[in-house]
């Protein structure tokens, strides 16, 4: 276990994503704090062009960043990348797959969620999350594949099904990458094939609810129906999923479609490390912590971003976004800033009362919906089409800038981009294939 040497107060976080790393930073070159965040992987993912990875547009690195050197300059924040396995909370440690246990004075917990499958996690197996870098690789690499065992076989059935993308959940994620898919098969790859007419593939977007995009209004939901079907991507809407096996589809209407490709993109699923704190969470998994995002019963362990489920201090919705994230793990380390400030003052036997409260500010949201066309919703701000683009645009090329810092990556994607000419198409690894439906049955 790890020693105090000092009297800094040990802050452990898990988790180097939007809340993890915005503790980390505020917390950074605070003596009075010895932070250690650990993650399982060695980088900070920006998870809102993941799909722009998985439909070639984008190469991984493009979006990722090494969480050590993000915080290079932070001489009291230490990064472990090790995968945490098990939280105690009465004996103030954690442990993890190195085998290591690590104490804290307080925890962080930020490990944000992974793709849920509501109770069927043997669907898993046959269909494509989009969480992680290593997911996003996996979708690019199984339609690149496709496309080429389309190009080879002689078999028409077999032909079809290779050429079908099934995308289950019309919410930004789904909407998004059938947009891009739609886009890169009948726009960008259009004349790479000789034999196979990729006019013909098929991208398929399966949504249970009468309408996809639900959070915006119904004129925009309407406006992303129906430019997706312009870039001939089919929308399902009131049929739900109730098996999934390989290469197919069972709907509750009794009807089934053959899918190749098959990307899960209907459900969250909080990280399990959730149910070591041993409070209450609802069917996903998620915590809902105090108004000063600790858990209830223990104030020096805390919770942020998407294993979240609450409202702020006026009953605002928090949604699962990444400016959500931030703000929290902003308000975390301003609070234990404020905690230890109130501890060398007569306040010090209410510091836990006398906490800040969190505040969500709602930055608005936007979904693109193929190249040219976005719904963006801000406030009573409501703006469909080429503007709502140009300003996802602009916002993406400004993070990008930010974040790789390399004019090269940015100038590269834009002309591709531009040009309808995505690079990152190179298939390393190709999957193998699913065993054949009759063998599974
Ligand atoms: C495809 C997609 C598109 C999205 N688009 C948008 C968008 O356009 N706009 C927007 O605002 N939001 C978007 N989001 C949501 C946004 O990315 C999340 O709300 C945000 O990432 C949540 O931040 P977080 O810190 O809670 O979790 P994450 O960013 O997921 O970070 C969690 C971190 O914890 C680490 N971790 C997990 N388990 C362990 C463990 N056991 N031990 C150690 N480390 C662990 C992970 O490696 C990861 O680095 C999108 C999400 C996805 C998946």
């Amino acid at each position: 276990m790890a020693t105090t040497q000092t009297a800094q107060r040990k802050v452990i976080i898990i988790g180097g994503g939007f809340a993890g790393l915005e503790c980390a930073r505020k917390l950074a070159n605070d003596q009075r704090f010895q932070v250690t965040l650990l993650d399982r992987t060695n980088h900070h993912l920006f998870q809102p062009l993941l799909y722009q990875v998985a439909t070639a547009s984008l190469a991984g690195p493009d979006i990722a960043r090494s969480i050590r050197q993000i915080l290079e300059n932070a001489r009291n924040v230490t990064v472990l990348m090790d995968e945490v396995t098990s939280i105690s909370p009465s004996e103030k440690t954690i442990t993890a797959t190195s085998g290591q246990t690590y104490g804290f004075d307080y925890l962080v917990l930020a490990a944000g969620a992974k793709t849920g499958y509501f109770g069927n996690d043997q669907w898993e197996q046959y269909s494509l999350g989009l969480k992680s870098l290593a997911d996003a690789q996996a979708i690019r690499r199984k339609i690149l594949s496709n496309l080429e065992r389309a190009e080879i076989t002689d078999d028409p059935a077999e032909r079809e099904r290779l050429m079908t993308i099934a995308i289950v959940g019309g919410g930004p994620t789904g909407v998004e990458l059938a947009g891009a898919c739609a886009d890169l098969i009948h726009r960008s790859l259009k004349s790479n094939f000789r034999r196979i007419d990729t006019g013909k593939l098929r991208v398929i977007l399966i949504e249970n609810s009468p309408k996809i995009l639900e959070h915006y209004d119904s004129g925009q939901s309407d406006y992303a129906k129906k430019r997706l079907q312009s870039l001939g991507v089919e929308v399902r809407n009131n049929v739900r999923v109730i098996n999934v096996l390989p290469g197919r589809l069972l709907f509750n209407d009794e009807t089934h479609l053959e899918a190749e490709a098959i990307v899960w993109a209907a459900g969250i699923a909080a990280n399990p490390l959730t149910k070591d704190l041993g409070v209450e969470t609802d069917r996903a998994g998620r915590i809902t912590p105090n108004l000063d995002l600790s858990i209830p019963g223990n104030p020096d362990i805390f919770v942020a971003g998407d294993l979240t489920n609450m409202r702020d201090r006026e009953e605002k919705f928090v949604p699962g976004v990444a400016p959500a994230a931030v703000q929290m793990g902003d308000h975390i380390a301003a609070l234990l800033k404020e905690e230890l400030r109130l501890e060398k003052t007569r306040f010090a036997s209410r510091k836990h009362e006398l906490r800040p409260l969190f505040k969500y500010t709602d930055k608005g949201m936007m979904a693109i919906i193929g190249k040219n066309h976005a719904v963006l919703k801000a406030g009573k701000l409501k703006l469909n089409g080429f503007l709502a683009w140009a300003a996802w645009l602009l916002i993406h090329i400004l993070f990008l800038i930010g974040f790789r810092n390399k004019l090269s990556v940015l100038l590269g994607w834009a002309f591709a981009y531009l040009r309808n000419n995505p690079d990152a198409r190179i298939i390393v690894n190709p999957p193998q294939t699913f065993p054949t439906q009759q063998s599974v049955r």
